[in-house]
């Protein structure tokens, strides 16, 4: 085992929508924020996100032979059991496994809360309810929803435990890493109204990964990424 650490940072690049309550005209603060009222990003949604996108990338590199391909939640039959798990639940943890990366809510960096206020870090914007079967608005279903402003900038500080599998004799690679690395670069988005282009976010790694204190930096390991197709064979 060994003990990973980084910080992901995630620009907003469009509106995210941080919560929604019904409301007749009230704007109903259910958004996320903390006990100083700035909005934050729950660490649910940044390890989620980070998950689907790693998960795509193992289906994008798996084969038959390396054994790459995910397990499919939520199918109990299609996810990994015991100790032989997908690549992607030796990195996230599974309800085997336990958890494996331990991700914590992403707050607001201290330029952003400089230049933003909690009163205009997110603006309510009031909708209509449609019902979707008369296509028309439903009777008393005002919806106010708050949208956090693009370009705020928040960082998430993430730990781990877990199991590396080494890249040929290259000490300061391994499969997981460079899966981690590559993963972050893929979230495009914060889930929630994603036709309308809301959520569209910029994420990164800062800096490097440290693996049990020494640091791998991220564009050595996003460089490695056509390795992944040799993952565990031979
Ligand atoms: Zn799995």
């Amino acid at each position: 085992m060994h003990s990973i650490e980084f910080q992901l940072k995630i620009c907003l690049e469009a509106p995210w929508h941080v919560g929604t309550g019904l409301s007749r005209g009230l704007v109903d603060r259910t958004t996320q924020r903390n006990a100083c009222g700035d909005v934050y990003i729950p660490a649910s949604t940044v390890k989620g996100r980070l998950r689907n996108a790693c998960e795509h990338l193992a289906r994008i590199y798996g084969s038959e032979a390396n054994r790459l391909g995910p397990c499919e939640p939520p199918r109990p039959d299609r996810m990994c059991r015991g100790s032989d798990a997908c690549i992607v639940c030796s990195v996230f943890g599974s309800a085997y496994l336990g958890e494996r990366l331990y991700v914590e809510d992403a707050l607001m960096s201290a330029d952003s809360r400089g230049l933003y206020d909690p009163g205009i870090q997110a603006q309510p914007r009031t909708r209509v309810k449609l019902d979707r079967r008369l296509g028309a608005a439903e009777h008393g279903h005002l919806f106010t929803s708050e949208y956090a402003e693009r370009s705020l900038v928040f960082y998430a500080g993430m730990s781990g435990l877990m199991d590396l599998t080494p890249i040929s004799d290259n000490a300061n690679s391994a499969y997981e890493l460079v899966l981690l690395a590559a993963g972050a670069g893929l979230v495009k988005e914060l889930g929630g109204d994603k036709s309308s282009g809301f959520g569209r976010c910029e994420v990164s790694i800062v800096d490097g990964i440290r693996v049990s204190g020494r640091e791998v930096r991220v564009h050595e390991l996003v460089e490695m990424i056509d390795e992944l197709e040799y993952y565990k064979v031979g």
